[in-house]
């Protein structure tokens, strides 16, 4: 039975009832409706440039758009996904890729979520460029469950006091990366059409009465290969694999958990339960 769009908002809302946070829920939507092939445009004014600690060599394409009053907070968060080679393999993979060129900006429009857009495509529909921006308050705020049983997981209570707001951080920036790497296998073209028909799908979706009978939905979900919200979905259940790499590694790290705290395994084997295809991913 197809999900309905409004039927997913109100489940979510009812999914990590304690934090459950729209802004950060809203992140394929947007990364849907603002990934035009265009030059990205930076949601930071002035644009303050930070050179990276890894990226800092003639070869890096990375641009840190970072407010003065956000750096330090940006270097913590930066710096505990850095900590652990998930993190460093991915950032060095774009950072140092000599034909990509990734911004990374904080802007409270975001708040306590994050967002990839702004990608630009050659013409043989390979990804050269995206931007991910952070909110300023990226280490607190939980999403719901639906679309993001990884970093849900982290809910008050499952990570010590003393960490929680710098991994949970930092687990939002690895989510984004995941975004990345899924974006970037995909042909862009398709991608792109699926952006525009998925537009046109929910337009015809609320004229229509909802009804998702609708020879024309069918026709468009077809040409997509799914409805929007399963698209949605789709995308941002491979963005956690990015979290799942950053918090396999990390979290037995810290010094009173030898072992990943339970909930979250459990969100992990559940993941991997469900994509049973994706676990390879993470060797
Ligand atoms: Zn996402």
């Amino acid at each position: 039975m197809t999900k309905q769009p409004f039927d997913l908002l109100t489940t979510r809302r009812l999914n990590c009832a304690t934090a459950a946070l729209l802004l950060f829920s809203t992140c394929a939507a947007l990364t849907s409706s603002l990934s035009v092939p265009v030059a990205a445009k930076s949601p930071v004014s002035p644009p303050q440039l930070l050179r990276s600690s890894l990226g800092s060599s003639a070869s890096s394409s990375v641009r840190e758009l970072i407010p003065a009053k956000y750096r330090k907070r940006y270097q913590k968060w930066k710096g505990e996904y850095l900590r652990t080679e998930a993190g460093r393999s991915q950032w060095e993979r774009y950072v140092h890729d000599p034909h990509f060129i990734i911004t990374v900006a904080i802007s409270s429009e975001q708040g306590e979520g994050a967002i990839v857009d702004g990608f630009v495509w050659d013409e043989a529909g390979r990804l050269v460029a995206a931007t991910i921006t952070l909110g300023n308050k990226l280490d607190s705020g939980y999403p719901s469950s639906i679309n993001y049983p990884i970093t849900c997981s982290l809910a008050p209570g499952n990570l010590p006091p003393e960490v929680k707001g710098n991994i949970l951080a930092a687990t939002k920036l690895a989510h984004e990366f995941g975004h990345l790497n899924y974006i970037s296998k995909m042909d862009g073209r398709r991608y792109q059409l699926q952006n525009r028909l998925m537009v046109r799908y929910n337009e015809m979706f609320y004229s229509n009465g909802h009804n998702t009978h609708d020879p024309r939905l069918l026709e468009l979900a077809q040409q997509m290969g799914g409805t929007p919200v399963s698209i949605e979905q789709d995308r941002e259940s491979w963005a956690e694999v990015g979290a799942i790499l950053y918090l396999v590694e990390r979290l037995p790290e810290l010094n009173h958990h030898a072992r990943l705290p339970r909930p979250i395994r459990q969100a992990i084997q559940t993941y991997y339960l469900t994509y049973p295809d994706r676990a390879q991913t993470a060797n």
